[in-house]
């Protein structure tokens, strides 16, 4: 296999490493095999055929872990009652805007009708352009709970198994669970737990003796004392999590998805349900004081942009604005992702022996979040898509 070499301006390993002027990286087919300092001191120049990003900063791919291909943001409702076939032709296009935009790995958390299977597969053929995907088939819901429209409606262990069991032979990645109301459905309130304990139990078992993940979707109020304690993996938004519960997911390492960029989306939309973003507005001021809370208390923050895609700007501004230094925020965007998909192993930080995906952006994300819209360079797996 060609070994290439491509050039880096200033490179950004995300390892927590301090950045590194005019860095190699080595890649051989999918894969990195080396990164090194010093070109220019020790006389290395690009040649024919390699790559030459020297004009920029080079970053690992980033990682949305929490995203919807077929929804966007506004009336999610409305968009739910749409031909499933115009759906998916929709999810194909949102996945190639998340590669263009520097996302490599994307962890869809629920689709209808197992679209998103299909999508996995056709990305890994090369069918479809997009990030590498985990996913989680449809959401397990209650009747009539939140998002209801899009997932799989359950009522009681028997059920929660069986949907778990079914998502698991089709081939899902990871588990989701409504755990309590959210923002978008009408009529549904975000701090209800929507679910039983046992109910929460049995998702989370099901899941786990499958060796899977669990994300959970949760605003705030008791479902999320109990599915914290019943050891979800992940915590989707949490907006109104109270200061003990971010206590006990700090001691549990249980990790935090934040998703502001769509809140910040909807609260500026007017074409957003008015009781939608009444509620978002509601919970706005303590949602970001629980982002800077996630610092002092050391809890593992990873960010999806849910059903506003394309837009981690969004999310590294909220954390940079909550406290966060540049470095520890593109942290989250990268190699937090990765861990919080169960993928640090081949994704989030450049490093030798990890799959070749690489994002260049012109500027400095450290001294200016904001340059990470500027991507000038997107590579997957050893592959080219943005030049
Ligand atoms: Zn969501």
């Amino acid at each position: 296999m060609a070994l290439t070499r491509v050039f880096c301006g200033q490179l950004i390993d995300a390892t927590g490493a301090p950045p590194v002027k005019d860095a190699v990286i080595e890649v051989e087919g999918e894969k990195i095999v080396g990164a090194t300092g010093c070109a220019a001191a020790e006389g290395m120049t690009p040649r024919a055929g390699e790559i030459d990003l020297r004009g920029y900063t080079v970053m690992p791919g980033m990682v949305d872990c929490h995203d919807h291909l077929g929804i966007d943001a506004g009336d999610e409702f409305a968009q739910s009652r749409e031909p499933i076939s115009y759906i998916v032709v929709k999810g194909v296009q949102t996945a190639k805007k998340l590669l263009r935009a520097g996302i490599t790995t994307l962890r869809d958390v629920g689709e209808p009708e197992h679209i998103d299977f299909s999508w996995r597969r056709a990305v890994r053929e090369g069918l479809m352009e997009g990030p590498d995907m985990l996913v989680s088939g449809q959401f397990l819901t209650r009747t009539g709970g939140h998002a209801w429209f899009f997932g799989n409606e359950v009522d009681g262990v028997d059920a929660i198994r069986r949907s778990a069991r079914k998502q698991l032979k089709a081939g899902a990645d990871l588990l989701k669970i409504m755990v309590t109301g959210g923002m978008s459905t009408p009529g549904s309130v975000p701090t209800v737990c929507e679910f039983t304990r046992e109910e929460i139990a049995a998702a989370v078992d099901e899941a786990h003796r499958a060796g899977k993940k669990i994300a959970a979707h949760i605003q705030g109020g008791p479902g999320a004392t109990i599915a914290i304690e019943e050891g979800i993996d992940t915590l989707e938004h949490g907006s109104s999590l109270t200061e003990n519960q971010l206590k006990m997911m700090a001691e549990r390492g249980t990790y935090l998805v934040i998703t502001t960029g769509l809140g910040k989306s909807i609260m500026n939309d007017p074409n957003t349900p008015e009781s939608y973003r009444q509620k978002v507005k509601a919970s706005w001021p303590t949602r970001i004081a629980n982002v800077r809370r996630t610092r002092a208390l050391g809890i593992k923050v990873a960010t999806g942009g849910d059903t506003w895609h394309a837009r981690p700007v969004d999310e590294l501004d909220t954390l940079v604005s909550a406290g966060y230094t540049p470095m520890e925020a593109l942290q989250c965007v990268t190699r937090n992702g990765a861990d919080c998909c169960g993928l640090l192993d081949s994704v989030g930080t450049i490093e030798a022996g990890k799959l070749a995906n690489l994002v260049a952006v012109d500027g400095d994300p450290l001294s200016d979040v904001h340059a990470v819209e500027k991507v000038r360079f997107v590579m997957k797996r050893g592959v080219v898509y943005v030049s």
